[in-house]
């Protein structure tokens, strides 16, 4: 059996871990076009913040590893084209420009996502740059140096992420989005309206509802950055406004959604049967909605290659969708959110309540003690719960694992007033928070 793997951060190499230790008589060949496997960009803001100091604990795997484990690592080939019906790929070696041919029995796609970048007037100008993997957060290292002015345009989590890093590393930030609100995707606006205040109170230009424009330069170097409504300073600038799936090599041979994510079944199967799935690559099963769709997120990728390992050979492990739990650490305050935020839950057409409780993390009686904001979204009629947000000084963002998996079960809001959680005064109250949010549900 030949397996040809195309990509190899996270979900390729969870994929082809799992197939070298399950099927170790499986001839298995990955194509790679970065020099590494398993890079953790999540490790990005904290490489440029100066938390991590040396990158290589920024990757879990290695090309040498994998051999090891009896796969043929070919790192430096990018794959130009597959044609599914005659099971073969054409490779192109980035070292040497020679180009091959390959045949596969399966194929496994982990070519992930990459960065979108927008048709904007001056794009193009050097130190406007793209924050995705390894070599891109080196070059943002060696270019911050000498940058006093920032900005990031996109206020999602990588943006905002990268923000924080900026500020602490001295320099003048300012942070774009055509939102009026920073997280928009991931909080609501009485979460975000904390963070937002601590932004300004650290210095930092928020310039929201703004959309950008185009760049000026001087000297091919980018200079300013000009919106609808203003025109900023900046000798460096990142792009994180989203992601696309990286999917044109099977385009029209597999199903996909409208944004090239392609559509797997629970075993991470595509629609041809030989061809598997995993990562950002893919649209994935949501359970809030039930709906197909697109979270790139590094845990899904983890899990999905895995699944793509205990499937390949025969369906055996059926995945069991996400909620796209996230958590951050901004500042001061630790916060997350698992499945529908009340304004997503909305525009996807949901009838929903929610309960928002402030409570203490632990008993007065404490030496310390910090304020909890936790906000429970839930279907008015079935009462299932279908969200999730929470924001402290303390870090209780494991809270929202613990909903991500009621979420998971399809608990209602009044089931969690009575689940069995300990007590003691160091952790939490006698009733923890997320009880008092049932019960409050409930009154
Ligand atoms: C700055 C940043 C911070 C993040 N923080 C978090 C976090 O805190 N938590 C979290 O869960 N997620 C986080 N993510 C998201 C996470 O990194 C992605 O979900 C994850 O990388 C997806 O893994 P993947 O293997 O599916 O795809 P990718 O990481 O996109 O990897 C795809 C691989 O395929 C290769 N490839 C593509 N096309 C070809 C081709 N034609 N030929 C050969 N090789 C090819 C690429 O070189 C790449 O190595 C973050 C992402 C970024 C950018």
């Amino acid at each position: 059996m030949k397996v040809a793997v195309v990509g190899c951060t996270h979900a390729g190499t969870a994929a082809v871990s799992n197939i070298a230790s399950l099927y170790p008589e499986a001839e298995v060949t990955v194509y790679e076009r970065n020099d590494n496997v398993s890079f953790l960009s999540c490790g990005i803001a904290l490489y440029v913040g100066g938390v991590v100091k040396d990158p290589k604990g920024l990757f879990y795997s290695s090309p040498e590893q994998l051999e090891n484990m009896g796969v043929t690592m070919k790192m430096k080939h990018e794959v130009l084209s597959i044609d599914s019906d005659q099971k073969t790929i054409k490779v192109k070696n980035l070292e040497t420009g020679e180009q091959l041919e390959d045949e596969f029995d399966k194929l496994v796609m982990a070519t992930g996502s990459w960065p979108v970048v927008p048709p904007i007037q001056g794009i193009d100008l050097d130190n406007i740059l793209l924050s995705k993997n390894y070599n891109q957060a080196n070059k943002i290292i060696e270019r911050a140096e000498n940058a006093e002015r920032v900005t990031v345009i996109g206020a999602g989590y990588i943006g905002v992420e990268l923000v924080e890093s900026f500020q602490k590393y001295g320099k003048e930030v300012t942070l774009i989005d055509g939102e009026d609100r920073i997280l928009s995707k991931y909080l609501d606006p009485e979460f975000t309206d904390v963070i937002e205040d601590d932004f300004k109170t650290k210095g930092i230009d928020l310039a929201l509802n703004e959309t950008v424009t185009r760049f000026e330069g001087t000297e091919g170097k980018v200079t300013k950055v000009y919106t609808n409504k203003g025109e900023y300073s900046a000798d460096l600038v990142i792009l994180c406004v989203g992601f696309r799936p990286n999917t044109e090599l099977v385009k029209g041979q597999v199903d996909m959604l409208d944004n090239g994510a392609i559509i797997v079944d629970e075993y991470m199967r595509t629609s041809n049967k030989d061809i598997f799935a995993a990562g950002d690559s893919c649209a994935i099963k949501y359970n809030p909605t039930g709906e197909h769709a697109y979270i790139p997120l590094a845990t899904n990728a983890v899990r999905m290659g895995t699944l793509v390992g205990r499937n390949i050979m025969k369906p055996t492990i059926k995945y069991m969708g996400t909620q796209g739990t996230s958590g951050l650490h901004l500042f001061d305050h630790s916060m997350a959110s698992t499945g529908l935020t009340e304004k997503a839950a909305v525009l996807a057409g949901m009838n929903v309540k929610t309960i928002t409780i402030k409570e203490n993390n632990r008993p007065e009686f404490m030496p310390d003690y910090e304020v909890i904001t936790l906000k429970v979204v839930y279907e008015e009629e079935s009462r299932r719960i279908v969200g999730a947000q929470v924001i402290s000084k303390a870090d209780v963002t494991q809270s929202m694992n613990t909903l991500s998996v009621c979420i998971q079960n399809n608990m209602t809001v009044d089931d969690l007033g009575f689940v069995d959680f300990f007590f003691q005064p160091h952790f939490n109250k006698p009733w923890n928070f997320l009880n008092q949010a049932g019960l409050q549900a409930v009154q």
